[in-house]
């Protein structure tokens, strides 16, 4: 039997079961990942019963097992709103200040996280390779381990990672973030999120380096950066056509001339849209001539609303929006069209395409796909333009963006003006090699990349020869390098 790729994740998207879009870059990551590749995706399947049956449910679409799990009511509160949603995602996010730490919580995440294990083992072969996504199963490789599984296990931060002085915050931020060297290879978006865990392993978990690999006690961790991305081909010809659709034509008609500034973003704090809406505000403030002739679009579904911190931003958001439109707007032009429902891709990339705008300004962001997506839904020849938060991970390659510090009012207000008035030429200029470099760095070669770095030294050699057939990539290529 072949080596299989197991994706595991909180939740699993099975295609076509739930019609609703996915909202979540995560979860469109791993599926164009998976997307015609033998393997299976294990995961939460969304439902929580009071008594979660024994057995895993599975089904196959196209090569790829889903198997599905469900979660007891106290297991989604301890474990999904409460450690990893009230307590690891503020911290990793730089955000102490909105901590919510309980020690039934961090009890129930471990709980969790040791039946993900003894569900996913009783499934495993030997030379199954192992790839876990996200803070949610950070003690899911140490459990593993621990069933005496020898497999090659990997996983994949997708959030940011906070430096050590943050990191050191967190109740338990030994045992919880601990776990994690009991991987093979931690993947993280950018380099600076990967020096920043290094930096907490060598001053607070005692990790002593050695060619680039992390030694804890008897156990080896590698680390890398990995930039998440987008099916860059394919949504590019997605947004071609989608621009051309009945919806996209109503709303650029409901527009009436008026310019489109889009914001698309789950109502979460890391978004940074109560910041986003007052510098729009200063927009119309400072330049009276734009009064009337642009309107932001904000695409806000709601996200996480059983967790306290998401109400006080809806109620936020809600209120400066409703300001704006009360101050400035008249009786033919709402400045801010706010919207709390998420739409699908195909809707999405005909919005990207006709926005003149995108305005991606997270206060921390992992990576942020809106961005990428952004870029790729233009039309080469008459480009919208980019406003990228330097906070966000896509930053770091996005750099002919016009990038802004989210914080500072006054220069968001600035960089969304130029970028409305700014000339087709240099429109086109920017967005040139952001598009090159996409189609370059595309979600394939992130999955690829990961995947090689991860079997990379595997004792068995014909595992990485399994692999590379898996992905088609041929045996001289070099494998990716890892610091
Ligand atoms: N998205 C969507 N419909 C919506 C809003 C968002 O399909 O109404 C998708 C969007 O296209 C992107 C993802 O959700 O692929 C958001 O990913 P991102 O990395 O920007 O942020 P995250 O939500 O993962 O923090």
């Amino acid at each position: 039997m072949g080596a299989r790729v197991i994706i595991v994740s909180n939740r699993v998207a099975v295609p076509d079961s739930p019609r609703t879009p996915l909202a979540g870059g995560m979860a469109v990551a791993v599926k164009a990942a998976l997307k015609n590749r033998k393997g299976m995706w294990f995961g939460w399947s969304g439902k929580v019963s009071d008594e979660p049956v024994e057995t895993s449910q599975a089904v196959e679409v196209n090569k790829v097992t889903y198997v599905l799990i469900d979660l007891s009511k106290s297991d989604i509160q301890e474990y999904y709103n409460g450690l990893a949603n009230s307590v690891l995602w503020p911290t990793l996010h730089y955000r102490v200040d909105l901590q919510e730490y309980s020690r039934a919580d961090a009890s129930g995440y471990m709980r969790v996280n040791r039946m993900f294990a003894d569900r996913l083992g009783a499934l495993l072969n030997e030379d199954d390779v192992v790839w876990v996504h996200d803070y949610h199963l950070m003690l899911l490789g140490r459990e593993l381990r621990s069933r005496g599984h020898r497999n090659r296990i990997g996983f994949f931060l997708h959030t940011p990672c906070a430096p050590p002085d943050i990191l050191q915050t967190l109740p338990q931020h030994k045992e919880i973030l601990g776990g994690l060297t009991y991987y093979d290879l931690v993947g993280f978006q950018t380099e600076n999120d990967r020096e920043n865990f290094a930096h907490y392993l060598t001053t607070i978990g005692a990790a002593q380096v050695r060619g680039g690999v992390f030694e804890i006690g008897s156990r080896k961790v590698r680390l890398g950066a990995f930039p998440v991305s987008i099916e860059s081909k394919a949504y590019m010809r997605l947004a071609r056509n989608a621009g051309r659709s009945a919806l996209v034509a109503l709303v650029r008609e409901s527009l009436g001339g008026s310019r489109l500034v889009l914001g698309v973003d789950r109502l979460d704090y890391s978004k940074g849209i109560p910041d986003r809406v007052k510098a729009f505000e200063r927009l119309l403030e400072n330049n009276p001539e734009w009064r009337g002739r642009v309107t932001l679009l904000q695409i806000t579904p709601k996200s996480r609303s059983d967790v306290k911190q998401y109400g006080e931003i809806e109620s936020e958001v809600t209120g400066l929006i409703g300001k704006v439109n009360g101050q400035f707007g008249d009786a033919a032009w709402t400045p801010i069209r706010y919207v709390n429902r998420s739409y699908s891709r195909t809707v999405l990339a005909g919005l990207y395409r006709a926005a003149d705008v995108a305005m991606v300004t997270p206060l921390r962001d992992g990576m942020n796909l809106v961005a990428k997506e952004y870029l790729a839904a233009q039309d080469p020849e008459d480009p919208g333009v980019l406003v990228l938060s330097e906070f966000a991970g896509a930053a770091k390659e996005l750099d002919r963006a016009l990038i802004v510090n989210p914080h500072e009012t006054d220069a968001v207000a600035a960089a969304l003006k130029r970028a409305l008035e700014m000339p087709l030429a240099e429109r086109r200029e920017r967005h040139a090699p952001m598009v090159a470099h996409l189609l370059e760095n595309d979600i394939r070669k992130w999955a690829e990349d990961y995947l090689a770095a991860l079997v990379e030294g595997a004792p068995a050699r014909n595992l990485l020869a399994g692999i590379r057939a898996l992905f088609g990539v041929s045996s001289d290529q070099a494998p990716f390098a890892i610091r």
